[in-house]
């Protein structure tokens, strides 16, 4: 089973959505930002291009594995399942922790350095979905720790994407 699962990209990649929509993220709220990102750039750009393009991020076993991997970690934290001191760090968001962050940049990776601007722009600025993840992290029994950067990312990697698409289309 657990095989089987790993073997199928459909089923990992319908798995890491799951997983978001389970924690409250919509890929409308990401197409929001990835929007937000982009408009400047490409003024006719629709938000259709944007769910289009997360789709595209989401394919990428890179982004799926970190979906996985992060999530796992804040649901655990919420339930003090991790041991000391790593409970505390990763549940209480600790700044000097900065491993929610590291563990993101194989998604950014996947676009080239566009993608490390983008992702120090959103991580900064914490535009929609983002901020109010960071904000619900704070609540006692609740931890989005690597969430909201895991967010943060995909849009990034979006952004990035629809910016090389539309440069290969002018050439
Ligand atoms: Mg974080």
């Amino acid at each position: 089973m657990g095989i089987e699962m790993i073997n199928s990209n459909d089923k990992m990649k319908a798995i890491s959505k799951n997983l978001l929509i389970d924690r409250g993220v919509t890929i409308k709220d990401i197409a929001e930002i990835v929007y937000d990102l982009q408009k400047k750039y490409i003024p006719s750009i629709k938000h259709k291009d944007c769910m289009d393009a997360i789709e595209r991020v989401l394919d990428k076993r890179e982004v799926q594995n970190a979906i996985l991997t992060g999530i796992e970690l804040d649901r655990l934290a919420e339930e003090n399942k991790l041991s000391e001191p790593l409970e505390t760090l990763i549940n209480g968001d600790n700044p000097l922790y900065g491993i929610d962050e590291i563990l993101v940049l194989s998604i950014v990776n996947v676009y080239g350095s566009i993608g490390f601007t983008n992702f120090g722009y959103v991580d900064k600025l914490k535009p929609g979905i983002i901020g109010k993840l960071d904000e619900e992290g704070k609540k006692p029994n609740k931890c989005n720790t690597f969430l909201d950067d895991i967010i943060g990312a995909i849009a990034a990697a979006a952004a990035s994407s629809i910016a090389h698409n539309f440069e290969d289309k002018k050439e």
